[in-house]
């Protein structure tokens, strides 16, 4: 049997992946031939009429099948697109979340709004995973230094390697300890996506998360907010006057974690950011400027 052309290898994967009742069969056929062959959207297009190697016959294969076995398009590339910046993931990361933009750029307001964009601001990001929040503000804030920390010695490894992708390495340092435990004072800004869904929820996430996040990334104990009991006091003990800690909360957490914060001696910000879907996503807590 000839090889098929490349048009028709991936017009075949997007039909097994419509009969797996996969959503996105069009967009994750073209991304996963385009990975297979090493072509973008252009280059995919202008080889439409050629013919497959047998070698990357089989690696389109390799991702029809992990694909269709349930794991993400990320998971199987390897790498997710945050804030621009191309992440390399591994199984100790979660897959970036365009939700977890609304972070960067609650960040980025107060910072501004302060007049401090270009200052040699000192930041943290407690529980830095793939390095992802914290990657996304050294790109913005060009004096700044930033502090990723992690439990996963597995995952800071990934946040390293994603630094020095971005050419970040210089301003990034990755220390291993729970949250902000290994850290010192004073910061300008903290931030923070911790795990926070509830121990129980854990089962009825989509089996992509539940399959294929890490567990440790994703489960916030029995009402979801252990992380934050233990990160907002650390937090608040080491933002200098003024500074804000800015979190990722989960659906209908703000108000819960505005009191834990409010309870650490910080102030609230008057509304939360929302995400795309609208959904209250990001919350800021101000220390007492001086
Ligand atoms: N947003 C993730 C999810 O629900 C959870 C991430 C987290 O716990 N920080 O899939």
């Amino acid at each position: 049997m000839s090889a098929p052309t490349v048009e028709a290898a991936r017009r075949a994967l997007t039909a097994r992946l419509k009969s797996a009742a996969i959503e996105s069969a069009e967009l994750d056929a073209r991304i996963l031939t385009g990975h297979a062959l090493g072509l973008d959207l252009t280059g995919l297009i202008s080889a439409a009429q050629r013919q497959l190697t047998s070698d990357e016959s089989a690696r389109l294969e390799e991702f029809a099948h992990r694909r269709l076995a349930g794991e993400p398009v990320a998971r199987v590339l390897g790498e997710k697109e945050f804030w621009g910046l191309p992440l390399q993931l591994s199984s100790a990361t979660l897959v970036p979340r365009p939700d977890t933009e609304t972070v960067v750029e609650l960040a980025l307001e107060l910072l501004r709004a302060g007049g401090d964009l270009d200052r040699p601001l000192r930041i943290a990001d407690l529980g830095t995973g793939s390095g992802a929040i914290l990657l996304a503000l050294l790109s913005e804030l060009p004096a700044a230094q930033g502090f990723g920390t992690d439990i996963s010695e597995a995952a800071l490894q990934t946040a390293a390697a994603n630094a020095a992708r971005a050419g970040l390495s210089d301003r990034a340092t990755f220390i291993a300890c729970d949250y902000a435990s290994g850290l010192a004072g004073p910061f300008d800004l903290i931030v923070s996506n911790p795990p926070y869904v509830r121990s129980a929820d854990i089962n009825g996430l989509a089996a992509e998360v539940r399959n294929h996040d890490p567990l440790a990334a994703l489960d916030g104990g029995a009402d979801g907010l252990d992380a934050y009991r233990a990160l907002i006091p650390q937090a608040a003990g080491l933002l200098a006057p003024g500074a804000a800690l800015v979190v990722e909360a989960g659906e209908g957490q703000s108000t819960q974690i505005e009191a834990l914060m409010t309870t650490a001696g910080l102030t609230p910000a008057t509304a939360p950011k929302a995400d795309l879907a609208g959904i209250p996503r990001a919350l800021a807590g101000h220390k007492k400027a001086r």
